[in-house]
């Protein structure tokens, strides 16, 4: 039997109608909040994830799906949605238009080779929005409370944990100030810290392993090594975030898994969930793959993390609102019409496709939660009546043909 890739999922039952509504709200809120669907491809030159997330991130290091085509240039199956989207920010020359910010939203699969399992899979799916040519808070606030938001919709009420990572120049200050803190303490730093010092010591206060550290909660606050303007933006950020009752907390030790963020970075979080998502502004992207200095902004959540705990609150309603029998093939000719009428006018319908007796169909039409059942038979089609019967209340009631829409319509 060939069985799925090692942390792969099919999206089946629960989990896709889930997914579903997951999609549908991403869609509706990016509509509201004007942001414009962009689809870019699923894998992209290697080259675009080493620039854009970086060469010093978990991900570039040792998480990519590399291959080489059949013409022998190296590709990466794109492991989150930020690196494309601004690839054609800059292919498509968007900058300098008439519109500014550009606004645009994403919804697909990300391909990482983690070790799976708890939340962690290797293909799954982000959504999320990039803002790219503004550099005001407000557009700051208004892309996390987008997020906080969408989540709230779905039913998830989160907890918004925010940092401000400041410029290239107060986080050079910072790295300063922090590697000095752990030059004593290096050797007890884990493999992956060690490395971390030398390439991106930031990335050592939030290691699952040396993160948690007593002596890691003790390293100097990166909020003190905040320019004056740095902080007011920060400030500015959270006032409008008061403003749209947004709850937050401060953790001046968040700095997420990517090399690109600078000033605001957050993530959102259920209780003691793993992160639902995240995102912060990352002003030197653009400029960073070749294109004009442009000031940006965005967040990505992971659709898996949220179906699961959707699916923790979920009952399942897979009711059909008519079920239709026939037994004869008069009968069945008449359903086939009626069916499609249903149908067409938005009515979940459903029939009986084996050769069944009416005992046998009755008992399909509960498997099925049917609300009404409409019963066929030859003597009522003679006068151009259907019976018409409530599931639950079992009530009958013999209805014109050319009224059954209405009918339903109207007891459903
Ligand atoms: P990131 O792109 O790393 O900032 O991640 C943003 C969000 O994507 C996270 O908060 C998760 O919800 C989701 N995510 C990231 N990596 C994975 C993964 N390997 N499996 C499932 N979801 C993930």
């Amino acid at each position: 039997m060939i069985t799925k890739p090692k942390g792969c999922y099919d999206i089946t039952g629960v989990d896709s109608h889930l997914y579903r509504q997951i999609e549908d709200t991403v869609h509706s809120y990016a509509n509201v909040y004007n942001y414009k669907y962009i689809r870019t491809p699923l894998f992209e030159n290697a080259e675009l994830f080493k620039r854009g997330v970086g060469e010093s991130s978990d991900i570039v290091q040792k998480e990519t799906y590399d291959f080489t085509d059949r013409s022998g240039r190296v590709m990466t199956l794109r492991p989150e949605g930020t690196a494309g989207v601004v690839r054609n920010f800059i292919e498509d020359k968007l900058y300098g238009g008439a519109i500014n910010p550009v606004k645009q939203y994403y919804l697909g699969t990300m391909y990482r080779y983690e070790r799976p399992g708890n939340g962690r899979n290797r293909e799954f799916t982000q959504f999320g929005v990039e803002a790219l040519g503004s550099d005001d808070p407000l557009i700051d606030a208004e892309v996390i409370s987008m997020s906080v938001n969408i989540l709230k919709e779905l039913g998830l009420d989160v907890t918004v944990r925010i940092n401000n990572l400041g410029s290239v120049q107060c986080r050079e200050n910072y790295k300063q100030a922090l590697l000095q803190y752990l030059k004593p303490h290096m050797s007890s730093l884990c493999e992956d810290c060690q490395k971390r010092a030398e390439i991106n010591p930031l990335r050592i206060l939030d290691c699952k392993v040396d993160g948690q550290t007593e002596f890691l909660k003790g390293a100097p606050n990166i909020l003190n090594y905040q320019s004056e303007e740095s902080n007011e933006r920060f400030h500015k950020v959270l006032e409008y975030l008061d403003y749209l009752d947004v709850n937050y907390e401060i953790d001046h030790n968040l700095v997420r898994g990517l090399d690109y963020y600078d000033y605001m970075v957050y993530e959102l979080v259920l209780d003691d969930s793993l992160a639902l998502g995240g995102g912060g502004r990352y002003n030197h992207l653009v400029n960073e793959l070749d294109g004009p200095t442009t000031p940006c902004v965005g967040f990505a959540c992971g659709v898996e993390r949220i179906i699961n705990l959707l699916k923790e609150r979920y009952t399942e309603n897979n009711q059909v609102d008519v079920y239709v029998m026939a037994i004869n093939e008069e009968e069945k000719m008449k359903a086939n019409i009626i069916l499609q009428d249903l149908r067409l006018s938005g009515i979940v319908a459903e029939t009986n496709y084996q050769e069944r007796g009416l005992k046998a169909q009755f008992k399909d039409a509960d498997r099925h939660g049917a609300k009404q059942l409409i019963i066929l038979n030859s003597e009522d089609l003679a006068k151009g009546l259907v019976n018409i019967k409530d599931n639950l209340t079992k009530e009958e009631h013999k209805v014109p043909e050319d009224e059954i829409i209405d009918y339903i319509i109207g007891v459903i």
